[in-house]
Parts: C-alpha cells; structure tokens; sequence
C-alpha cells in the first residue's frame, strides 16, 4: 500500500517542530525527512537528527546532480528535500511527512498534488514573538533583528495558507497535537480503509474540522491579527516597532 506524503508548512516559531516531535511520539508509520540545509546547526541540533547540514558548494553540487525533490532559500540559508528520502519511505511503505517552507510545498505540489498539506499558524503575532524569543534565549542567542525578520517574514507566509488543505491553529499545545493526529488518522482511513480503532468518529470530526474548508470563522481573528484578511496588500505588524515592546 502506498504511504501518504504529508507537507507541514509553518512560520518560524509556530511550533512546527513541537508539534512534529509529539506526533512521531504519538504515530507509528510515519518517517520524517531530514531536510539538507546551509544554516549553521542551532543549540543542541545534530548533523542527522534535525538536519543534514552541509556548505553551500557541497548543496549546489547536490542539486545540479538532481538529488532533491525540492528546495528553496529561506533565510538566506538553502534547504531541500533527498529523494532519498521519499524512495526510502515509500520502499518501507510508510507514510513521509515533509517540514518544509511555503515555496517547497509548491513544487512538491506541483509533482505531486496527491500530498496532503497542513499549514500551522500561530494565533497572533505578538504570541509568535514571544516564541520566537523564548527560543532564541534556550539557545542562548537572543537576536531581536532575527525576530523582527521572521515575524515579517510570517506574515508573508501565512498569505499562502489557502494553498493547503488543513489549516491547524496551534494555541494549546496538546489540542494542536492532537488535531495533526487526528489528520494523520483520518487521512489513512479515508485513503487506505485504515481502522481508526474506537475513537474514530471523533478523530474524523477533529480532522474534518481542520480542514480548510471549514475553518473560515476559526481563522478570522488569527488573519486579522496579522493583517492577512484585508485586500490593500500593505501589511504592518499590529505593534509598535520597537523590538523591547512586551
Ligand atoms: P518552528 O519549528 O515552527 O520554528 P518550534 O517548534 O521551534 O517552532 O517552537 C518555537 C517555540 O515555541 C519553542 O520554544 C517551543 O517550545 C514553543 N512552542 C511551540 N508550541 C507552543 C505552544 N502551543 N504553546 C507555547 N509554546 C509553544
Ligand atoms: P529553521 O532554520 O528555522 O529550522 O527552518 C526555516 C524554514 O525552512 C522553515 O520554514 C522550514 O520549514 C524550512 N525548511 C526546512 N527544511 C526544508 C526543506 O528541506 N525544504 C524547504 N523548502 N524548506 C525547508
């Protein structure tokens, strides 16, 4: 039985990663790409467990080789997807999630528009600087220009959100978790008759209620707070500039 690829999209510091490390504790069957990238390793990142990291030359030399399914440069940093790893999950048959940003999603789309995307928005700005700083203080980097850009940044990639076909809010941590779940779950019923075993009714109701096209009035407030629902195309941070306002 063919494994199911899943794209999880999401502005830095959403909690994108919390929410996927809790998943593979969660799910079986589901292997995670490890992503190549140029950027530095950050805190207590491995070469192998979060990401391949490697120089530019040696990425470039990759990709003129056509060895990833996808890449893009975020950042300032390039990353990409090995095929290797979609040969490897789908050899095991199991289910590939992807971590990857907004222009990767669409060319792993393009190639594959079977693939179930899932955008993770933080619900408001000023909660998505907080994560953004506390992250930056575990690892002992606190760089308020770093997360001026990255908050920017968000607002642009949450434009994108309509591309993707489950749309999680991730405010309570557990609740979030437990919709990817429900996703993931709801998604191996619907395409391979996988039992849900005695929860499933409800885990078909959480996963249905994610899916974007139900999720209008749930997302208003979260697009207003970034400034996504209005049609100027000028968007501004809703507070002030300076990088100490808490
Ligand atoms: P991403 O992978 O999207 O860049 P992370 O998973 O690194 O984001 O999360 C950014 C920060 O937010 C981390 O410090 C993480 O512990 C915290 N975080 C993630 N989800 C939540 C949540 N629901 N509530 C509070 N803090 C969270
Ligand atoms: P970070 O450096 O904070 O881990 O990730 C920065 C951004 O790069 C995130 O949006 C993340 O999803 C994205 N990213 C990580 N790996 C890949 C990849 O292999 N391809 C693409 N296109 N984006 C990636």
């Amino acid at each position: 039985m063919a494994g199911i690829l899943f794209i999880i999209s999401a502005p830095s510091g959403s909690g994108k990663s919390t929410l996927v490390n809790e998943l593979r504790k969660q799910v079986s069957g589901v292997d995670f790409a490890i992503s190549w990238t140029t950027r530095a390793p950050r805190g207590s990142e491995e070469h192998g467990r979060e990401y391949c990291f490697t120089t530019r030359e040696e990425f470039e030399r990759m990709l003129a080789a056509g060895l990833f399914l996808e890449h893009a440069e975020v950042f300032g940093n390039l990353y990409g997807t090995a095929r290797q790893s979609l040969d490897e999950a789908r050899a095991a048959g199991h289910d590939l999630l992807l971590d990857i940003d907004v222009q990767g999603a669409a060319q792993v789309r393009a190639k594959m528009p079977e693939a179930v995307g899932i955008f993770v928005m933080p619900p408001n700005p000023r909660v998505l600087r907080t994560r953004l700083r506390n992250r930056s203080r575990a690892e002992g980097v606190v760089n308020e220009e770093e997360v001026y850009r990255r908050l920017r940044e968000a607002t642009k990639e949450i434009e994108n959100y309509r591309e993707y076909g489950y749309i999680l809010v991730n405010d309570i941590l557990d609740r979030a978790v437990a919709q990817l779940e429900a996703i993931v779950l709801a998604e191996r019923f619907y395409r391979n008759g996988e039992p849900i075993a005695y929860r499933s009714r409800r885990v078909l109701e959480v996963a249905a209620a994610c899916l974007h096209s139900n999720s209008q009035e749930r997302l208003k407030p979260v697009l207003e707070a970034f400034g996504v629902l209005g049609t100027s195309g000028q968007q501004q941070l809703p507070f002030g500039d300076d990088p100490h306002d808490d």
